[in-house]
């Protein structure tokens, strides 16, 4: 399978978002102490400081903030998805997310939409996730 996209660049802090991800799980990272969730991973929690933090499943779900749509492939890889929308989400547990939105009807795509993600595996070793308008 050759896949032509750009892919994450696993390391020590994003390799469990990665393998949740494999999971059809969406992941956090939430610190231990002050239960701070936040994407994408830190060495420390980005509220409190701490280093005792861990990855955690959450629900995946979140509400449509904004979107945009591309016409033109800026990586060749792109090309033959033209167009395809680009959504900022707002994740019920309160971090920003950038994703591909996919399952939906262009002119029903709102602020606030319910959004929730589904995976697509791309490699052997990357599921990607992307967002769909919430089916329930
Ligand atoms: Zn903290």
């Amino acid at each position: 399978m050759t896949y032509a996209k750009p892919l994450p660049v696993l390391d020590p802090i994003s390799k469990p978002f990665w393998a949740l991800a494999a999971q059809g799980r969406f992941g956090l990272q939430v610190c231990t102490k002050c239960k701070d969730a936040h994407y994408p991973g830190t060495p420390v929690c980005p509220n409190c400081l701490s280093s005792d933090q861990r990855w955690e499943a959450v629900s995946g779900r979140g509400q449509l903030l904004s979107w945009a749509t591309f016409h033109r492939a800026y990586w060749k890889g792109f090309e033959p998805d033209l167009p395809f929308t680009v959504g900022l989400i707002r994740l019920d547990e309160g971090p920003l997310f950038v994703c591909t939105l996919v399952e939906f009807e262009a002119d029903k795509l709102r602020l606030d939409l319910p959004v929730e993600a589904v995976f697509e595996k791309v490699t052997d070793e990357i599921t990607l996730p992307r967002f769909r308008p919430s089916l329930g």
